[in-house]
């Protein structure tokens, strides 16, 4: 399955409208799974997240004794071609599961949102709510002892959305993390 990302070329609006579609349609647009495999990916995903409903992203963390990591930069390779994260989590065998968070990677993509916020809520986009999205993405990888594959990043994304009640899908911020950094690599 490929990820079909809009392309670059998309104004900071347009980006903006996409991204706060339905998860289904989203999905529908970036990838090419079937209209059924997405409706019971987003369907799992939100009943998952409606099991833990009254509980915190750190909260639920703290309850399962996973630790909460802050990095400065995080640089993920699970494509091998070493593109940054907004978070990250580890669960091998023998010790302790973390979620690893790219503090400086939430604060430059909050600085990049505040910007053109366009008709959001501006709280959304300031650094404790796009932590907690981020944690939120990475629980589902450690609830779920599922990471890397695409049909799980999606899931997670998912999660995330329905756990934070967040008006836009996760996936725009993965975008905006991207812009930044080729928008700094070329000045
Ligand atoms: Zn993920």
């Amino acid at each position: 399955m490929r990820l079909r990302f809009p392309s670059h070329h998309q104004t900071m609006g347009e980006r903006f409208d996409f991204y706060r579609q339905s998860d289904e349609d989203i999905l529908g647009a970036l990838t090419d799974l079937g209209s059924l495999q997405i409706d019971r990916l987003c369907h799992e995903a939100r009943q998952l997240a409606a099991t833990f409903e009254g509980l915190t992203p750190r909260g639920l963390a703290a309850r399962e004794g996973w630790r909460i990591v802050e990095e400065t930069v995080l640089i993920g390779d699970h494509t091998g071609a070493g593109i940054e994260l907004m978070g990250e989590c580890d669960f091998f065998p023998g010790r302790p599961a973390a979620i690893m968070i790219n503090r400086t990677g939430i604060e430059r993509v909050s600085r990049l949102a505040l910007r053109s916020v366009g008709t959001f809520d501006d709280a959304w986009f300031h650094p404790p709510s796009l932590t907690d999205l981020t944690i939120s993405h990475e629980l589902y990888h450690l609830l779920n002892r599922a990471a890397g594959d695409r049909v799980s990043e999606l899931a997670a994304h998912v999660f995330a959305r329905a756990f934070t009640s967040s008006p836009f899908s996760p996936l725009l911020l993965h975008a905006l993390l991207q812009q930044d950094r080729a928008d700094r690599s070329r000045n």
